[in-house]
């Protein structure tokens, strides 16, 4: 077998959602909405998140913006459906040490195809964009405690 190229591999993967995002349009009746934006980048994602108690029973994503911005929210939106909130925050901790270049992280399969991002953490302007859907997960989370 030849090696997988890891630029390949992030071109393919990342190229993939942004044409094809998952999950994506909206909730008719969502519990929770956060949006984030990157004024660097023109990026912007908004989340809709349909909750069962403490569950991510549904979730919901539209955007604009450069490929890593909506391909990191696709791959994100894939990951958050079935799971707890308690979940949703563990994975926003990996996802955090994954941009900043963990190795361990980029191993982490829990992190699906969002592994591909670890190498963003060369290009410290697109660690925003990569980081935008998890921005507004955060709000979401937020928001969701203050009600
Ligand atoms: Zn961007």
């Amino acid at each position: 077998m030849t090696p997988i190229d890891p630029q390949a591999l992030f071109q393919q993967v990342v190229l993939d959602h942004y044409r094809k995002p998952r999950n994506h349009g909206e909730l008719a009746r969502p519990t929770v909405s956060a949006a984030a934006t990157n004024p660097f980048c023109g990026d912007r994602v908004a989340l809709q998140l349909h909750l069962e108690g403490d569950r991510i029973e549904e979730v919901r994503f539209q955007g604009r913006g450069c490929s890593i911005s909506q391909a990191s929210a696709s791959m994100l939106t894939v990951l958050l459906k079935g799971r707890t909130t308690g979940e949703a925050r563990r994975l926003m901790e990996r996802f955090a040490l994954l941009v900043e270049g963990s190795e361990e992280a980029a191993r982490d399969v829990e992190l699906g195809d969002l592994r591909v991002l670890q190498g963003v953490h060369r290009f410290p302007a697109r660690v925003r964009c990569a980081r935008l859907p998890f921005e507004a997960l955060e709000s979401a989370l937020e928001a969701r405690h203050e009600t």
